[in-house]
């Protein structure tokens, strides 16, 4: 009879066990286990324990990372019918009781007092002595290791047997699952909040902005627009490298502060970058409200700022795109309201506002999709200089080289100067074209020091804005070092409008560059403002009389009288004169009779490729000089 009373008990144990397991694994299958959700279910463990195990108290309890203490998830008890947290556990109180549980699967004490393990607990735990005579615990093993524990106190004194240890710790091991599964979700949590929120704001990030903006637009209906802003902080770089990140980071935290006090749905706002944020709003017909909102918001975003003891006063500019008339999605909109943005802030770098204008945007992407290109000729290899000869009126004896760059486009074939240079110069990829003029030009150079024709010039022409820009001489200097040519060979050839604009900064740069030995020609000569006084102060070495006037120099007597009068101006100064594009017999007689220093043109030759330069060099080098122009059999 009291064997058939134990089996009764027994299945009633397992029938328990299977319906609890039940359940925590619907939980765990519909994603019911939270952190808001976990503690009633830890009560309802505690409890059914309790009644399947027949104990006065059951308890759960978790480690911290480096196990010195347990933290009290639950505790039941039975008398009480209440459910407590317990203070922790710390190892230096139960040094021997934190050993015993963490080496083996169940701990489980007839006698509390006597047994080692756990008279700590009777001694220094318990509210009153002998308040529980037995305990079986189980440990909660999680997938980084021993968790936790699940606890079982009993005011009787009980034998625990095999059976009961298993309960417990298969109940035990329900628990590991659930509390892995709780990390999961906590873990999922911060990987989700990482991609969406701004760590230093709190703010939405670019991610939130991009699914809130695509959210909202598709509740925009047909008669109502919408409008992205782009907005950020005026010199925000000088503010964060005087004040330092750290503060510079207070700022920008004051800042979102005050953007999502100023915004509530349906406005949605972001920090995508640095000192950058974001908006999407509604936009009313007429767009009164979402004007008095702006307004407010940078009234609000003016006030001072209060770091590091002194108030920082702050601007702000921004740019404006509007859907559905100018973007379609979210991204196209932040992208054009920050290309509103940057191109008004060309024109005033501090409070400026922009609004998105598409052709602008067209002809900008045009530029740059050509910019591409050349850079992308540059990197191919497909630029090539060709050399046009040089010679002396008197004699048509070579003296040098003007280089002239092409462009050998794969699919367009050769291009000329007139097609690119402009654009280079406009997007400022003009300087590594020069860079890589003037390192060909020098190359050259050197070949013809190889073949002993020391004297050759080789002629570059610089663009404005190279000629200019600040890196220009140590550029030079490096080449000269690393290629060890002498500076006089090469003549630095600019225009006369440049010379002219910006006439300071032009002289001292001529000077500069003339200490380090180089020469400098003054290009198309003529066809400018014609100030001859400032030759007086430049040193010059060159003026390259314009083609224009070369071209009607036979018939018309204008052309020849400016033509006489540059040559004069030259022979004055002490600077040579080139006359350029010299395309008849004719033309040089005049220019001898005029007594020109030297000519180029293509009666002497046109500018030579690679090939033709070769032979002719081979030809100089054979006949120890060559004059041109040479007969052709
Ligand atoms: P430029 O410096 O005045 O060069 C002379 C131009 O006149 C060259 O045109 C040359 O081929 C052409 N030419 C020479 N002799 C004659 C002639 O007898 N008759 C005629 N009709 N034309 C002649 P190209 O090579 O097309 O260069 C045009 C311009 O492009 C150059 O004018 C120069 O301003 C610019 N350029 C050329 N290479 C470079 C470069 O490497 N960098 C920069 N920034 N500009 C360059
Ligand atoms: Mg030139
Ligand atoms: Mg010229």
């Amino acid at each position: 009879m009291q064997k058939h009373d134990e089996m009764a008990q027994t299945l009633q144990k397992i029938n328990a066990i299977r319906q609890q397991q039940e359940q925590v694994f619907k939980m765990a299958k519909y994603y019911a286990v939270s952190e808001e959700t976990i503690n009633t279910l830890l009560e309802q463990i505690c409890f059914e324990v309790s009644q399947i195990m027949k104990c006065q108290r059951v308890s759960i309890w978790l480690f911290n990372e480096d196990r010195t203490r347990l933290h009290s998830q639950n505790a039941y008890n039975e008398e009480t019918k209440e459910h407590t947290i317990e203070s922790d556990f710390c190892i230096e109180d139960f040094p021997f009781y934190f050993e015993e549980i963490q080496s083996q699967r169940t701990l489980a004490a007839d006698d509390i007092d006597g047994c080692p393990a756990t008279r700590e607990i009777a001694e220094k735990y318990f509210a009153t002595p002998n308040q529980f005579a037995s305990l079986l615990d189980a440990c909660i093993i999680l997938s980084s290791g021993i968790g936790g524990l699940l606890c079982c106190e009993s005011r009787e004194r009980r034998e625990w047997n095999s059976f009961d240890r298993m309960v417990v710790s298969s109940i035990a091991d329900m628990l590991s699952f659930l509390f892995d599964r709780l990390s999961r979700i906590d873990f999922e949590k911060n990987l989700h909040r990482l991609a969406f929120v701004d760590p230093l704001t709190e703010m939405g990030n670019y991610n939130a902005f991009l699914a809130q903006a695509d959210a909202r637009i598709s509740e925009v209906d047909q008669n109502q627009e919408g409008i992205f802003v782009y907005m950020n902080i005026d010199q925000f770089i000088e503010i964060h490298s005087v004040l330092g990140p750290e503060l510079a980071d207070d700022i920008i935290r004051v800042v979102a502060e005050r953007f999502l006090l100023h915004f509530e749905k349906p406005y949605h706002v972001a920090r995508i970058a640095f000192d950058h944020f974001v908006i999407f709003a509604p936009y009313d017909k007429g767009g009164t409200k979402f004007k008095r909102k702006m307004e407010n918001l940078i009234d609000k975003l003016r006030e001072p700022i209060l770091v590091a003891s002194q108030e920082v006063y702050l601007t702000f500019s921004y740019g404006m795109a509007y859907y559905p008339k100018d973007v379609l999605t979210p991204i196209e909109g932040v992208q054009a309201a920050r290309f509103a943005l940057e191109t008004s802030k060309r024109q005033t770098s501090r409070k400026s506002v922009g609004v998105y204008n598409a052709d602008t945007h067209q002809h900008m992407k045009r530029t740059m999709m050509s910019e591409m290109n050349l850079r992308k000729g540059l990197d191919m290899n497909e630029f090539r200089l060709f050399y046009q000869p040089q010679v002396l009126c008197d004699t048509g004896e070579i003296i040098g080289f003007e280089a002239l760059i092409r462009w050998q486009h794969p699919e367009l074939g050769l291009i000329y100067p007139a097609d690119f240079i402009e654009l280079a110069e406009s997007t400022g990829f003009i300087i590594s074209i020069g860079e890589w003029v003037i390192r060909q030009a020098l190359e050259q150079l050197k070949q013809f020091k190889q073949l002993g024709l020391h004297d050759l010039t080789v002629s570059v022409n610089l663009s404005p804005r190279h000629f200019l820009q600040h890196n220009l001489p140590v550029y030079l200097d490096k080449c000269i070092q690393e290629t060890q040519i002498d500076p006089r060979n090469l003549l630095l050839e600019i225009t006369e409008s440049v010379a002219m604009e910006r006439h300071e900064i032009v002289q001292q740069r001529i000077h500069q560059l003339a200490e380090k030995g180089f020469s400098i020609a003054i290009d198309d000569f003529g066809t400018g403002y014609s100030a001859f006084i400032y030759l007086q102060s430049f040193p010059i070495k060159q003026l390259k009389i314009d083609r224009s006037f070369i071209m009607n120099i036979v018939h018309n007597d204008k052309s020849r009288a400016i033509v006489n009068a540059i040559i004069q101006l030259g022979k004055t100064l002490e600077i040579r004169t080139v006359a350029e594009g010299v395309e008849t017999q004719e033309q040089w007689d005049i220019l001898k009779g005029k007594n020109c220093d030297e000519l180029q043109g293509f009666y002497f030759a046109k500018p030579l490729n690679e090939e033709d330069m070769q032979s002719l060099l081979t030809r100089m080098k054979a006949e120890n000089q060559l004059s041109l122009p040479v007969v052709q059999v």
